[in-house]
């Protein structure tokens, strides 16, 4: 089957042929009749499968133009570089009609984003938040959303946006057409599915010839994060074949650290997208990665999600996703639409019996490879990493401080005493995270500190020595994992 052989007009087959598409992938091929039918639908498909243009060529397909201009399919999604990716990819589809789009994202003004959709927008395209604030002030009329599309619906429950999405429904007409999009299916996806007016078509795409499976799956052992920073610089310098990689860097710290640690060897070659970057430095480093000015791409789980990056050559986990959904995520942000790619994972012993558990459940193939002789193995451990595991304290140090008055003595005195005591506390196995002991408020103190400031490298820890700073003290220790 090829595109000729949907019920396409001129403008769209011309639209898909300059984007040098000739064979619809299996859910676009699926999909298309049911929605060009009226029917609600719930579409299950992997990541990079081709999901996008699955429900774009139908709404476009079924568009008629009235002068009215006021938007009848609004299209939610969980973040805001999905929201720009579905536009960019309806302005290529529907580039020879005059049907307009127009997107939204909260933490910009909405002012201008209400202005554009006055001006005349067929579809709006939003992330939940930003799609319900223009229902409830008469942006998009309720009542006249003939279609919802709700893309990514399984991440949008994980990410807790249930509440928003049913807020919509509840505010949209009875009569309109539902059309739900998921990369997993699960007794969630298929709760919210039922909320749909009408019961809805349920299309899942066989496993067999999925793109997903053009990639290579692989993992090494890893003593810890830092000889995982190790193996990542190795591979990173000796194979000629990582052309465009993407690093999930664990959580947002994790991510800066790894920044911070490549950007020696790398420089002008790496970057960093998470949470806690504007969104138009967000956007620029995805312009520079899709360009490949930039090599390497580090990223948290959140923001990978709307990467969609071509020719992504290498994807490294610097950690193991706890829960295997996400490592298909993760991975099939390579090898998109057919293309090859590697996945590559770095496990530590502790992280094995969840690797083990992806492996089952996913039943992908992830071989194992043997750890390079040259790459240097380090005997620091993160904190992180420390929580899990068991604890022995090297070295507690305090800085000199200047003379104060009494109070200050008397609190300083506390807090020494308490400081002291941690090496025993933790070798222990004392509970940082837990302790309730007045002196605690030293290690609160630099736990919040760093929360308002979490750049890297903070005054929280130091990547080098694994050290804890506060004014008056400087605490230094490593925390080897416990051993069963
Ligand atoms: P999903 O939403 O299922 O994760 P996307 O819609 O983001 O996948 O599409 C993944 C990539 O595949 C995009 O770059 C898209 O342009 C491309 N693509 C979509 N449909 C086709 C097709 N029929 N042939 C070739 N490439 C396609
Ligand atoms: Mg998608």
């Amino acid at each position: 089957m090829d595109f000729s052989d949907f019920n396409l007009n001129k403008p769209l087959l011309q639209a898909v042929e300059e984007l040098g598409y000739t064979t619809p992938t299996a859910i676009q091929e699926q999909v298309f009749a049911p929605i060009m039918a009226g029917k609600d639908l719930l579409g299950i498909s992997q990541t990079g499968s081709g999901k996008t243009m699955a429900y774009l060529l139908p709404i476009i397909r079924l568009w008629k133009f009235s002068p009215k201009r006021t938007p009848d399919t609004i299209i939610i999604v969980p973040t805001r570089e999905l929201v720009v990716q579905v536009c960019e990819e309806f302005e290529k589809l529907a580039k020879y009609t005059s049907m307009k789009i127009a997107g939204a994202y909260g933490g910009t003004n909405i002012k201008t984003q209400m202005a554009t959709i006055a001006e005349g927008a067929d579809v709006v395209v939003a992330t939940s938040g930003r799609m319900v604030d223009l229902i409830l002030n008469r942006t998009i009329q309720a009542s006249q959303i003939k279609r919802v599309v709700i893309d990514e619906v399984d991440e949008l429950l994980k990410l807790g946006f249930r509440a928003e999405i049913t807020q919509i429904k509840d505010l949209l007409p009875s009569k309109r057409q539902t059309l739900m999009f998921s990369a997993t299916m699960n007794a969630e996806v298929d709760a919210l599915a039922m909320l749909s007016t009408h019961t809805p078509v349920k299309i899942e795409t066989s496993t067999s010839g999925k793109p997903v499976e053009q990639i290579q799956h692989f993992y090494y052992t890893v003593k810890n994060t830092h000889t995982k920073i190790n193996l990542i610089r190795h591979l990173l310098k000796t194979d000629t074949s990582m052309q465009k990689v993407l690093v999930f860097g664990g959580g947002k710290r994790m991510a800066d650290l790894l920044h911070a640690e490549l950007s020696f060897d790398f420089p002008d070659e790496v970057a960093v997208i998470h949470g806690n970057k504007n969104q138009n430095t967000r956007l620029r480093t995805l312009d520079d990665f899709e360009s490949g000015a930039c090599r390497i791409l580090i990223a948290t789980d959140l923001l990978a999600r709307g990467i969609d990056v071509t020719d992504i050559t290498h994807i490294l986990h610097i950690d193991v996703p706890d829960i295997p959904e996400s490592y298909i995520h993760r991975s099939g942000r390579t090898g998109r639409a057919g293309q090859s790619g590697i996945s590559i994972v770095l496990s530590s012993e502790n992280e094995m019996p969840l690797l083990n558990q992806i492996i089952e459940q996913t039943q992908i193939r992830i071989t194992p490879l043997a750890f390079p002789d040259e790459v240097e193995i380090s005997d620091i451990f993160l904190p992180d990493e420390t929580m899990k595991g068991g604890m022995k304290i090297i070295q507690v140090k305090q800085k000199k401080v200047p003379e104060k008055g009494a109070a200050f003595h008397e609190k300083k005195t506390r807090t020494k005493k308490f400081l002291s005591s941690l090496p025993e506390k933790i070798n222990n196995g004392y509970d940082l995270e837990n302790y309730s002991e007045p002196n605690m408020v030293v290690w609160e103190k630099v736990k919040r500190r760093n929360k308002k400031n979490p750049q890297f490298p903070g005054d929280f820890f130091s990547n080098q020595h694994n050290q804890y700073f506060t004014n008056e003290t400087t605490l230094c220790f490593s925390i080897p994992p416990k051993h069963n």
